[in-house]
């Protein structure tokens, strides 16, 4: 039967409620884990998509220095591929977007990352502002 005393509760399953709640048990804690829904890894899900997969949320590492995410994935052995930023892009209807406009954008908006505002405000709103 499980315990009934924890040291940390730790509320919400997805990469950041995961990692706390390894980092804990490792470090010889009881840990209880709570997840709301019938599956772990939040904002992250890869579901089947027909013979392979596809990913609905988070799949990218933006970047490999000072990244726990990336340290962790070389830990695991995890294959990590770089990719360039050059897309392809596609409207609904499946006619091709003016691909080279899009991926300036996206050149201009991970630049604007780089350089945070001095007061916190969103992110779609501060990419827009810049
Ligand atoms: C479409 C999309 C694409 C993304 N792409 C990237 C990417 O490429 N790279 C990247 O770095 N980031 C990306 N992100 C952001 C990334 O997914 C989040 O930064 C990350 O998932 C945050 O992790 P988290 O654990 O803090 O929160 P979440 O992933 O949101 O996990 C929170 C968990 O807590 C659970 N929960 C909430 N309330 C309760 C409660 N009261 N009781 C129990 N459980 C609860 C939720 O069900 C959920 O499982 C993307 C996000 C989206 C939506």
């Amino acid at each position: 039967m499980a315990p009934l005393n924890y040291d940390t509760i730790v509320v919400g399953m997805g990469p950041s409620g995961t990692m706390a709640a390894t980092t804990l048990a490792k470090a010889g804690k009881r840990v209880l884990a709570l997840e709301a829904q019938d599956r772990i890894g939040g904002r992250v899900r890869t579901v089947p998509f027909g013979d392979g997969i596809v990913e609905l949320g988070a799949e990218w590492i933006h970047g490999t220095e000072h990244s726990r995410v990336y340290e962790l994935a070389i830990q695991n052995n995890v294959t990590v591929l770089s990719q360039p930023l050059d897309y392809k892009m596609y409207r609904s209807d499946g006619s091709e977007a003016d691909s080279a406009l899009v991926n300036d954008l996206l050149t201009f908006s991970l630049g604007v990352v780089d350089e945070p505002p001095p007061e916190p405000e969103p992110l779609g709103q501060y990419i827009t502002r810049r």
